[in-house]
């Protein structure tokens, strides 16, 4: 279809509002001026605000692999331990990251419709008794299964076990939209990207680090240059980027945080996303009654605010139904990765979203579904258009 606007329900790169798109077109500014340091100065404070974090937050112009990349090289040196929570394909490269850069990986396997056992975590845990496991690495939300790994409770082990390792959390999929408060959980770094929840184009990353992750940085002897985070916290605030500052990219940011403070703050997104998230829980729990399909994340509590992965029965096909929706029905979802390759699709509901568009994408999914002969019966969206004519907003 060419008339109207195409739907882009994939769980990143998301919708950019015309707001935000408006306030990158416009003439670059000399960034050795006032104007361009209280920019960046007030994007970084609200950003960080929004982390709930009062260490510093790092930015850089890149993907998020470079976030993971920063934070693997400033806070462990080669054959350092770490303890990898392997939840699926993203948290996997994570550690296969952490490989080439040297690093001793202990794999930590989940499963990949499961989020962190903290029982099995603390099992693995209690063994490390030289406490040699520098870090706990783990994907908050897993984009490629959907699932939500709990955070305060991977928290609780360490503080149980008295353990040092420091918490390195990939909120690259949840911030913005699943609650992270990274003083409170004594997160140690906590990374984020510009073109998921916060509605941004792809290109910028950030790490919001403690104290601890500070005076490891600078303990670490590793060899390191464009990611050093030493180089960029002792900076100037414009040259913190190593190199020219991505200037446009402030501008569209400073305009998305303008829209999460109209909104009401950070609660307020995060909230909007659990009811929107609630909401095509119901549609995919109605079509799942037909038997044809269900969600991969099995525990419901662990299911994500950000992505839904729904994974069809062995005789049908998802590519097809992920295909059917871009072709007929303008609407891009993610399609099944890794071991859901053909059997998995994955609608993304975070970023610039409201009530009509998502309604709209469960109506074309419900469609795609329907044009592919996927058993669904009947319901799924009037549950979910129900569902959110209830709640008050
Ligand atoms: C998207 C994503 C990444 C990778 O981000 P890029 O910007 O594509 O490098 C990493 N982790 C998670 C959880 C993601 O959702």
């Amino acid at each position: 279809m060419v008339s109207g606007r195409t739907f882009i329900q994939n769980p990143g790169p998301t919708n950019i509002p015309d707001r935000v798109l408006r306030a990158m077109a416009r003439p670059a500014i000399d960034f050795g001026t006032t104007e361009f340091s209280v920019l960046l100065d007030s994007c970084l404070m609200r950003l960080n605000n929004h982390m709930r974090n009062s260490g510093p937050l790092i930015g850089y112009t890149s993907t998020g692999h470079g976030a993971w990349e920063a934070t693997v090289t400033n806070l462990f040196d080669t054959g350092a331990r770490v303890l990898l929570c392997d939840s699926g394909h993203f948290s996997h490269r994570w550690g296969e990251m952490c490989e080439a850069h040297g690093l001793d990986v202990t794999w930590f396997e989940t499963g990949w419709q499961q989020g962190v056992d903290s029982d099995a975590l603390r099992d693995v845990l209690a063994t490390d008794a030289g406490r040699r496991v520098e870090g706990v690495l783990v994907a908050h939300t897993e984009t490629s299964t959907g699932v939500t790994s709990d955070l305060a409770a991977i928290r609780t082990v360490l503080d149980d076990l008295e353990h040092p390792a420091l918490l390195v959390v990939d909120s690259i999929a949840s911030f913005g939209c699943t609650p992270l408060e990274v003083d409170a959980l004594g997160v140690d770094a906590c990374l984020a990207v510009s073109q998921k929840g916060l509605m941004m184009p792809i290109g910028l990353a950030f790490t919001g680090i403690s104290d601890r992750a500070v005076a490891a940085a600078y303990a670490n002897k590793r060899g390191r240059f464009y990611w050093d985070w030493r180089r960029r916290l002792e900076a100037e605030g414009y040259r913190m980027f190593c190199g020219t500052p991505p200037i446009h990219h402030l501008f569209g940011l400073d305009e998305a945080l303008c829209m999460i403070a109209e909104e009401g703050g950070i609660d307020a997104v995060t909230n909007r996303h659990r009811r929107l998230a609630d909401a095509v829980r119901a549609a995919v729990e109605v079509w799942s009654e037909a038997g044809a399909l269900k969600f991969n994340a099995t525990k419901a509590k662990e299911r994500s605010d950000s992505v839904t992965c729904v994974r069809l029965a062995e005789n049908y096909d998802a590519d097809k139904v992920v295909a059917v929706a871009r072709q007929r029905f303008n609407l891009s979802m993610g399609s099944g990765i890794g071991p859901l390759a053909g059997s998995a699709f994955r609608i993304g509901h975070l970023g610039d979203l409201n009530v009509p568009m998502l309604l709209g994408a469960l109506g074309a999914v419900e469609a795609s579904l329907r044009a592919c002969r996927v058993p669904i019966g009947t319901g799924g969206l009037e549950v979910a258009t129900t569902m959110l004519s209830e709640v008050s907003s």
